[in-house]
């Protein structure tokens, strides 16, 4: 290498870095040889070192998105066993992975029994959604109202709205499982209306609609919830017996049928 190719890639290393081009900065030596190596041109080049770029930032978002979820474990549908839960709608499942409901600020609501799959699919939707470029955020709802009651102590409850106004979809899972308290459940139903044709809500309950007032105290609100959440929205069934419940009886038979016989 020559004493001017030498300051050529000092001072070339040196403005990637100011650009922030990470990717070009690390890959333009190899790519270099490669395309001579190859008979690229410079255009080409150029062209093979901006691609790498953003892969990479695409990459790196892509990340982020799916760190700043907060998704309680990595499912994906991959993993989840149709065939187990024959009530859910495998069709509409598909249909809403690719995520038109998002662009049309549609929501979800999933209803079924405790263990039938209803966190899964939201997992599955959301981490989907987040590889669109979406920006979502999973919240268990006791979760949610305490930060909204802590938020409004501290006089902060505007700074949480304003971050919870720049999300596309927003996850609100187990409504249902413990009874909100009047403040919550107003704190709750603010969030919801907020949301309301200006980002997606998934909604995972365990309640049917009839009972959901025991959980937000008042029917008025409960009604302007429901009237809310339930406009332009896809409904998913998980019907059936818990999966947990159903595997662990396919494993003690499995376990029964395999112990080895000690009649004589
Ligand atoms: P829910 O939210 O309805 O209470 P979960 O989604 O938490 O249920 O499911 C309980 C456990 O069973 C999880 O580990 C989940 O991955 C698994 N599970 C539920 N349904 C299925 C399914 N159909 N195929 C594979 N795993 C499932
Ligand atoms: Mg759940």
């Amino acid at each position: 290498m020559t004493k001017k190719e030498t300051k050529s890639i000092v001072l070339l290393g040196h403005h990637l870095k100011s650009l922030r081009l990470p990717t070009m900065l690390g890959e333009c030596e190899k790519i270099a040889v490669r395309c001579a190596h190859d008979n690229v041109d410079h255009l080409g080049y150029l062209l093979q070192l901006c691609e790498l770029e953003l892969i990479e930032r695409e990459r790196k978002a892509a990340e982020r998105r799916l760190k700043a979820a907060k998704f309680p474990t990595y499912k994906t549908l991959e993993t989840f066993d149709f065939k187990a839960q024959p009530s859910v709608n495998k069709v509409l499942v598909n249909e809403l992975m690719r995520g038109e409901y998002l662009e049309k600020r549609e929501n979800i609501l999933l209803v079924g029994n405790s263990g039938t799959g209803k966190t899964h699919l939201t997992t599955s939707l959301g981490i989907a959604a987040c590889g669109q470029g979406k920006r979502v955020r999973f919240y268990q709802v006791t979760e949610l109202i305490t930060q909204l009651m802590e938020a409004r102590e501290d006089r902060d409850l505007s700074r949480l709205k304003k971050q919870l106004a720049k999300l596309d979809l927003l996850i609100l899972d187990e409504l249902g499982y413990v009874p909100a308290s009047k403040l919550g459940s107003e704190l709750l139903f603010d969030v919801i209306s907020t949301a309301y044709e200006r980002m997606s809500l998934i909604v995972t309950t365990n309640l049917p609609f009839e009972n959901w007032t025991e959980v937000l105290g008042s029917e008025r609100l409960t009604g302007a919830t429901l009237d809310r959440l339930t406009h332009r929205c896809h409904i998913l069934e998980t019907a059936g017996e818990s999966y947990r419940l159903q595997d662990a009886k396919r494993r003690r038979t499995k376990n029964s049928s395999s112990k080895p016989n000690k009649t004589k």
